[in-house]
């Protein structure tokens, strides 16, 4: 593909004025037109709250708009709608990614670093039009990663990522749960038949640390900044997870076939008044509005709920654009500006160790307090020994610490010329600081782990605390201190000794009030109705997280099966691996848990799927591997994945050797039918495969 023909070719005929679109008058009845209805305002509710940041209604009251809505949708589902208001929540229900060719390349941008550097650019763009004079824009250049979102008709039909700027992966199902990324334009607005919109897919700060702050306690890594984070969870298989976690997204190019708008602030301006969160463009009329401009957002930024790393600055003629075209990686028309990281140095002043539920040691720097980016730090991790090692830290070192894009003050470097004359390298830790036993190496890995799992105390209190935790067994009323109580008093050494808790049993502890004691008793007596998935998330087997733990409850159905699963089989179940699957066998080869196990089932925990769970499950896809393309009619496609799951197939992305058939609906991709058509491939509509489903026997 030609990258110089790029993005501008398309606002060559701008006197092409799109005309605003007719509402169409249908008469609609019934439980038609309610959900008509419902989708309508939920959308522009949806776009009050998380575009606006105005709700004009209380959370209850869009709560209930949303429960009737979801139940009219069960009730009809020949009226589905992948974009309905109710589709922002996701699925649990992997799906691949497709690769997309993006119509119109997407490039980065060229970098700068001071003002001379801006004023440069500027010179250039002049030059190259012939000295005709330039009108500059300034933004902020958002952290996060690219989208370029199509919309037909008013209706997002792709969300695809910048890849290698050519091709990207096609990510709808998981943009569609992004709130603030319109779904359905309103009707009746001047939009463009069809159009591109391209943005920032960013985490917040809140959701970020939120994120951050529940994989510390799971004890899986952690993301350096948002922009991993926001790239990371983009690429997730699971859209619910996606939803769970936040993302938002701010836009700042509008493309399209002879758009009507000769400015970028233009451009802007009709992105927001259609439901965009759009970047905020303002004009700056002389080199000086553009160094106070810079100097504003390099503080002001700060306040912002999103990451930012710069600014950039476009020439708001986008004729000029056209005419300046662009090198082969990024336009002639526009520069970001880079802001430099915050960084100081400051001495530290020794290193502490933290014991982690899984027995992870994690090294702390303790640091002599130092103000950062507004914040004061005092301590970092050091994450692992191998970064102690290639940092060469040294006892009394003055360390170089950063907070970049990053939340989280990170050690750099060590300022060598004040080095203490016979310091000695940083020495790791031996032996686990709180139970004193000799640590080990993990094979493989950076980690030190104290072995004694069992007699370690903030292993035992770490796996209470995950247990009673929300998305675990939800037991209200024990935090980290009341776990460590109940430890230190000897009433609960492991989790299965919650269930022989008692109301006198928990007076008898120090301080304890019966009010909070009989919290605890319903929150155990409770639990006994959480499903098994949670069950096996709450048991604290080492890489086994809420994903997994749904895996692993969907395909084994009981904890027997579960125990006694060889590795093999437990890894070919989707998204686990050898490590996860390797990490199960090893936690039920021990018998102290095989006994706990035995003692949470005599009390009445759930180990095993609800015949509910069960009934909707047949084997009569058993052993099919599935490929799903296309547009249905009388299924939206996730529920066609969750029906190839219930009935023991497996949804797999890609066409090979090994795909049983591919259920087909309309406009099925070119690439793939070729090539189920090379490999003879059987291709099944939806009604064959609701048939299938109908008559076949089990
Ligand atoms: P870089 O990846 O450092 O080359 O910077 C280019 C990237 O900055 C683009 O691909 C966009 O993802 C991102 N970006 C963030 N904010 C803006 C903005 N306001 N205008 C254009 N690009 C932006
Ligand atoms: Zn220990």
């Amino acid at each position: 593909m030609d990258i110089q023909r790029s993005l501008f070719d398309d606002f060559e005929n701008n006197d092409n004025v799109v005309e605003p679109k007719p509402v169409k008058k249908v008469q609609l009845t019934g439980d038609e037109a309610r959900i008509v209805e419902l989708r309508e305002s939920l959308n522009r509710h949806n776009h009050n709250y998380y575009v606006l940041n105005q709700p004009t209604i209380s959370d209850q009251e869009f709560d209930r708009m949303m429960r009737e809505l979801q139940d009219l949708e069960q009730r009809h589902p020949e009226l589905a709608d992948p974009l309905s208001p109710t589709q922002r929540v996701g699925s649990d229900l992997s799906h691949g990614f497709e690769q997309v060719r993006h119509e119109r390349p997407m490039m980065s941008l060229s970098n700068s670093y001071s003002i001379e550097e801006v004023q440069d650019f500027l010179r250039r763009a002049k030059d190259g039009l012939g000295s005709e004079p330039v009108e500059i824009v300034g933004e902020m250049k958002y952290d996060g990663t690219s989208i370029s979102l199509t919309y037909e008709n008013g209706r997002l039909v792709r969300a695809v990522t910048r890849g290698d700027g050519v091709r990207g992966d096609d990510v709808t199902a998981n943009a569609i749960t992004i709130r603030s990324i319109p779904l359905q334009l309103p009707q009746g607005l001047d939009y463009p038949a069809k159009f591109e919109v391209r943005g920032e897919i960013l985490m917040p700060w809140a959701s970020f640390e939120r994120l951050n702050k529940e994989r510390a306690f799971n004890e899986e890594p952690l993301f350096a900044n948002p922009r991993n984070a926001a790239a990371g969870t983009l690429k997730l298989l699971n859209s619910a997870e996606v939803a769970r976690r936040g993302l938002d997204a701010y836009f700042y190019f509008l493309l399209g076939e002879n758009l009507p708008y000769r400015t970028h602030t233009q451009a802007m301006e009709a992105l927001r008044s259609w439901g965009f969160k759009t970047a905020h463009t303002q004009v700056l009329e002389s080199i000086d509005a553009v160094s106070s401009f810079i100097e504003f957002w390099d503080k002001e930024r700060k306040t912002l709920p999103v990451a930012t790393d710069g600014l950039v600055f476009k020439l708001n003629d986008m004729r000029q654009w056209q005419r300046l075209g662009a090198t082969a990686k990024s336009p002639r028309w526009a520069i970001a500006y880079k802001f430099a990281p915050e960084r100081e140095c400051t001495k530290l002043k020794f290193v502490s160790y933290e014991v982690g539920r899984t027995g992870v040691i994690t090294p702390v720097a303790n640091l002599e307090p130092v103000l950062l980016s507004g914040t004061i730090v005092k301590r970092a991790s050091l994450h692992n020994e191998d970064i102690i090692r290639q940092l060469d830290i040294h006892d009394g070192d003055m360390l170089y610490v950063e907070k970049g894009g990053e939340i989280i003050p990170k050690i750099v470097g060590v300022e060598l010329k004040q080095r203490e004359p016979g310091a000695k390298p940083l020495e790791f830790v031996t032996h686990c600081p709180v139970c004193g036993t000799p640590l080990q190496r993990v094979e493989g890995e950076a980690a030190w782990v104290c072995p004694n799992k069992w007699g370690c105390p903030p292993q035992i209190t770490g796996r209470i605390e995950h247990f009673v935790a929300r998305h675990a067994m939800n037991i209200d009323g024990i935090g980290e201190e009341v776990a460590v109580q109940l430890h230190e008093s000897g009433l609960v050494n492991n989790i299965a000794d919650l269930y022989d808790l008692t109301i006198d049993k928990l007076l008898k502890l120090d301080r304890f009030q019966r009010r909070s004691a009989e919290r605890i008793m319903r929150g155990i007596e409770q639990s006994k109705q959480v499903p098994f998935e949670r069950v096996v998330y709450a048991l604290s087997i080492q890489f086994v997280g809420e994903t997994t733990a749904k895996v692993l409850a969907r395909n084994t159905h009981n904890i027997d099966r579960l125990m006694e699963m060889p590795a093999k089989e437990l890894a070919s179940f989707p998204e686990i691996g050898p490590k996860i699957a390797q990490s199960i066998v090893e936690f039920f080869s021990i018998d102290s848990n095989r006994d706990i196990v035995e003692r949470l089932r005599w009390a009445g925990v759930q180990m095993a799927l609800s015949e509910q769970e069960l009934a909707d499950r047949t084997t009569k896809l058993e052993g099919k591997k599935i490929v799903i393309s296309g547009v249905f009619a009388k299924h939206s496609r996730e529920e066609y994945k969750a029906m190839i799951e219930h009935n023991g197939g497996k949804n797999v992305s890609s066409i090979s050797k090994a795909t049983s058939f591919i259920l087909a609906g309309e406009n099925m991709g070119p690439s793939k039918l070729e090539k189920a058509q090379k490999l003879g491939i059987e291709i099944i509509n939806e009604d064959q495969f609701l048939d299938m489903l109908e008559n076949a026997s089990e």
